[in-house]
């Protein structure tokens, strides 16, 4: 039988921003491995864990500003229903967007 244990590498947290909504997030009944996923299957079943989260936009707000223009080396799991690729093109657009 698996401990299961609250997710690790989860978001700092905004300035100013309450952590509340972290203790409402799915992941944490989940194994954390699942949400740094070494297989597609992995990487599916932690996407429908967040799919199904009910903090799932702010987590990926918080993971968006906390990584900025990170390339995808610098962006690390699955987070607020995401991968680091999703996050850099979602980022990038939002930059083009922006200007
Ligand atoms: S959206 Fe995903 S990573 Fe974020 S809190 Fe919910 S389950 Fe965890």
């Amino acid at each position: 039988m698996t401990t299961k244990t609250p997710a690790s590498g989860m978001p700092t947290p905004l300035p100013g921003a309450g952590t509340n909504w972290r203790t409402r997030g799915l992941c944490r009944d989940e194994d954390p491995e699942l949400f740094f996923p070494d297989t597609a299957a992995d990487r599916r079943a932690a996407l429908a864990v967040c799919a199904r989260c009910p903090v799932r936009e702010r987590c990926l707000a918080e993971a968006l500003a906390e990584e900025g223009g990170r390339n995808t080396h610098g962006r690390h799991g699955i987070r607020g229903g995401t991968t680091p690729t999703g996050r850099q093109k979602l980022h990038s657009r939002t930059a083009k967007t922006a200007t």
